[in-house]
């Protein structure tokens, strides 16, 4: 488990639209295994220590309210 505090910006956990540019303001589902279950709908500007640097996933209904979207990693 990281136990990094990290930007959701820059976590490989968050899944956005395939269209969203990636900024504070975006919003994207949080697909860390643990934290799938709560369908947890973060901005870019959001952050945890289940951190895990990388880019961004991308599906459609990422940043629906309740997202939509399937974990897609
Ligand atoms: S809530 Fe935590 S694990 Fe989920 S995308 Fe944001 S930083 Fe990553």
């Amino acid at each position: 488990m990281g136990e990094q505090w990290g930007f959701c910006k820059r976590c490989q956990w968050w899944q956005i639209e395939p269209s969203a540019k990636i900024g504070d303001a975006t919003m994207g589902l949080c697909i860390d295994e643990n934290l799938q279950p709560y369908r947890l709908l973060v901005s870019g500007n959001s952050g945890c220590n289940r951190f895990m640097k990388g880019p961004p996933a991308q599906a459609e209904g990422s940043s629906s309210h309740p997202p939509t979207a399937s974990p897609s990693r």
